[in-house]
């Protein structure tokens, strides 16, 4: 096949070279069809057991390998669930009923999984999502589909999909994925953040289609920083992006040993450049990457591995180990930010018709009062000794603040009533990422300990925008002129009330915005870790005075279109 070059939107800086695993969720719809003989039925049902049993021993052996016992143990336990006799009585019954291999699992497996989520209790209830997951295994089996599960990739891979919701990212193993490639997503899609905070490249919004034009690639060239994906590369394309890797990893090597110091601006002033991050592991990457602080903890990745929700133990573990990796610095909590494009499997979900304008974020925590006082009474708990700060997503009111701070001191007074230890002084502010929030700053400021410009969200709701879809990508653009001045708006209310901003939405770490964002006068830039150093070489070079300068003409300017034009040429005199 001839070298073919694809385009889509850059999402994350990197190069990867390698072969292509096509992710592909199958279509588990069971199609009409006359029967065997039952005997003929069951003989497939046991082929079937037997291919699930081999393919559930290679993914247990490797992930034993590399992750240890206790990750691959769900594999050794989905291989008893085959063997169980109840399963096997109960799908004889449907075929000798006159029903295909298919029917008769289908009908087995929602009534055992049922039955398990009937007991009301949270580990049967996990046990019940195990035994979909074995029957999906098996009757993908009998309809004789490829296994295309994320956790099937052996080798290191760069992963094509439709698209990849978080879900689907927190079961990926970091070590063998090489970088993702999606038809659908955007900018701030949370696929591509999350490439960005693992240091992956990524390319989202490449368009329908893709999954047929790459499925067979062995060998494929991706760079996250332009969006080329080059299939079927000839030997020197490989030479040559193999030289421009090496390059770029030199130069970022030269800047991360300049990040190990504090930012400040030409003429002194200083600026705080922190990290956005999931878990321990991209805490530790923040440090290396010269971060003085967290300024986004997303708390969702608790809640969205499992198939219950954490409890507190387990919470209070996990952010203690982030805490204890930052030190002194300061980490901002951000309570659980589920709904939208990421809702977990364990919460009955209505079907929305617009899911980010639905039920999420602060709004399920209020209406979810145990789950939200598990994680405050978790981060309060885990904060003692460190500097912990709580903050909560989507806002756009002041009564709902109000009644988030009630909870807040609910949990508080639950703590002492029990004589456990707790942070009693950790800060509480609000991300704002509605324009209601945004117009409200001064209001807010009332319950508001300090604010962090969520831009994502902020540019899709300004913008009327959904930030996951690639057919309307080009209208996402947090440079409009809508949404500088709902930023700017932000900073000045929050000043005058004596109050500090940062931003944490990924503006922030975009060189374009940064000497914009400096000359507004935003407090904190929070950011993915691996941005850091570019960040603070480019806040380093730049005077307040002449940051001040480039917002005020920006500030002047019509269309995202010329703000962009604007920008290119300050950053290429810089
Ligand atoms: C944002 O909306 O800008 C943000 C930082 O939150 P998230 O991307 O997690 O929605
Ligand atoms: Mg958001």
């Amino acid at each position: 096949m001839p070298e073919m070059k694809l385009l889509g939107i850059p999402a994350s800086d990197g190069i990867a070279i390698g072969p292509i695993f096509c992710y592909i969720p199958a279509d588990l719809t069971i199609p009409v069809c006359p029967p065997g003989t039952v005997e003929a039925e069951m003989d497939r049902f046991e082929a079937a057991r037997g291919q699930a049993r081999t393919e559930l021993q290679g993914l247990y052996e490797s992930v034993h390998i590399r992750a240890g016992a206790e990750e691959a143990a769900i594999f050794e336990a989905h291989q008893v669930m085959l063997v169980d006799p109840t399963l096997e009585a109960k799908v004889r019954e449907g075929v000798e009923l006159g029903w295909t291999a298919e029917q008769a699992l289908a009908k087995a497996i929602e009534e055992l999984a049922a039955m398990l989520a009937g007991m009301g209790d949270e580990l049967f209830a996990a046990r019940s999502l195990d035994v979909k997951d074995v029957g999906r295994r098996l009757l993908r089996i009998l309809l004789g589909l490829p296994d295309t599960a994320l956790d099937a990739v052996t080798e290191p891979s760069i992963i094509v999909a439709e698209d990849l919701t978080p879900s689907d990212t927190a079961r990926l193993d970091p070590q063998l994925t090489l970088g993702f490639i999606t038809e659908q997503g955007g900018l701030t899609s949370h696929s591509a953040i999350l490439a960005r905070t693992l240091g992956l490249p990524a390319i989202v919004g490449m368009g329908d289609g893709l999954l047929e034009k790459v499925s067979s690639e062995r060998s494929t060239v991706m760079d996250g920083r332009t969006g080329e994906l080059i299939v079927s590369p000839k030997d020197e394309t490989i030479a040559r992006y193999k030289e421009v890797k090496q390059q770029r990893e030199s130069h970022l090597k030269i800047l991360r040993d300049a990040a190990e110091k504090d930012a400040h601006t030409a003429n002194g002033r200083r600026v705080e450049v922190a990290a956005n991050i999931g878990e321990v592991e991209t805490a530790r990457t923040a440090m290396e990457n010269g971060a003085e602080g967290v300024g986004l903890l997303r708390t969702e990745f608790l809640y969205l591995e499992d198939t219950v929700p954490p409890n507190e133990e387990k919470q209070y573990a996990a952010y203690r180990a982030i805490l204890e990796v930052m030190g002194q610095r300061p980490v901002i909590f951000r309570t659980l930010d589920i709904g939208g494009d990421k809702p977990p499997t364990y919460l009955p979900f209505p079907q929305e018709m617009n899911p980010f304008l639905g039920w999420r974020a602060i709004r399920i925590s209020l209406a979810e009062p145990e789950l939200f006082q598990t994680q405050l009474r978790a981060i309060l708990r885990a904060a003692l000794g460190h500097r912990g700060l709580i903050m909560f997503p989507m806002i756009s009111d002041l009564d709902e603040l109000r009644r988030a701070r009630e909870v807040v001191e609910r949990v508080k007074a639950d703590l002492t009533r029990d004589s456990i230890p707790f942070a009693a002084d950790v800060p509480v502010g609000i991300m704002v990422e509605t324009p209601a929030a945004a117009v409200l700053v001064d209001v807010l400021a009332e319950a508001s300990d300090f604010f962090s410009l969520g831009t994502n969200d902020l540019t899709q709701y300004t913008m009327a925008v959904d930030r996951g879809n690639s057919k309307v990508a080009g209208l996402f653009q947090p440079l409009h002129p809508s949404v500088l001045r709902l930023i700017k708006q932000t900073i000045d209310a929050a000043h005058s009330c004596s109050k500090w901003v940062g931003m944490c939405g990924e503006l922030a770490g975009m060189p374009k915005a940064i000497p914009i964002l400096l000359g507004l006068g935003l407090d904190e830039f929070s950011m993915s870790a691996r941005a850091i150093p570019e960040a603070k070489h480019l806040i380093g070079a730049l005077t307040d005075a002449r940051a001040q300068q480039i917002a005020r003409e920006v500030m002047s300017m019509s269309t995202a279109a010329e703000i962009e034009r604007y920008m290119m040429e300050v950053l290429a005199k810089i």
